[in-house]
């Protein structure tokens, strides 16, 4: 907790100086962030520092490998579907950017099948990706077929959102936009599907 409590004394000495007229009027009037992204919770994935946003930009979902679950109508507790309507019914997204990333733990977990039975909740989670596996190339070697998986997740979640019947009436009003990325954490390069050529593309 000490590196929390300076971390926070350095914020509150520099960026937030910096920016209180900005905190205040969002504090004011309310977020009115133009994109959702959906990241992986992993440490080095972090959307507002990749995208270098500011307060109010960036409305974020992170969860494992940056899944969009199918579309479930129960009364089970769904956090990221959840989030996902709020963020496009009440906050009116026009971007949803779903973010993987290299060097995935979940990701290749759904490879492996290395998952510690121990650990509650993490083996159904990662059952979601099994119609991604079942995409990917597995004629590569190790670090291509994570890679491919990673991308394929991206694709699966993408797809996943179009479930959802308010995100799909959106997109199709023109309301709405879905993107896909990768980032790759030891070289810092964003890969952006492009769908004009149906893959990845470094920026
Ligand atoms: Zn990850």
């Amino acid at each position: 907790m000490d590196r929390l409590i300076a971390g926070y004394r350095t914020f509150r000495g520099g960026r937030w100086q910096a920016e209180h007229e900005r905190y205040t009027e969002l504090a004011t009037h309310g977020q009115k962030p133009e994109t959702l992204v959906i990241a992986c919770s992993d440490s080095r994935s972090d959307p507002a520092a990749i995208f270098d946003a500011s307060p109010g930009e960036l409305f974020v979902i992170r969860n494992i490998a940056a899944i969009v679950p199918p579309l479930e109508i129960d009364g089970a507790h769904h956090g990221t579907s959840a989030a996902i309507a709020f963020a496009v019914l009440v906050l009116n997204v026009r971007n949803i950017l779903v973010m993987g990333h290299a060097q995935c733990s979940g990701v290749a977990a759904a490879l492996d099948g290395n998952i510690g039975d121990d650990v509650p909740f993490l083996r159904s989670w990662i059952d979601l990706l099994k119609p991604a596996v079942e995409r990917t190339d597995h004629s590569a070697n190790e670090t291509h077929r994570t890679a491919s998986l990673e991308r394929e997740t991206v694709l699966l979640s993408m797809e996943r959102l179009m479930n959802y019947p308010f995100v799909a009436e959106r997109v199709q009003a023109g309301e709405l936009e879905i993107n896909g990325a990768r980032f790759g954490i030891a070289d810092g390069k964003l890969e952006v599907f492009d769908r004009t050529i149906a893959a990845f593309k470094a920026i």
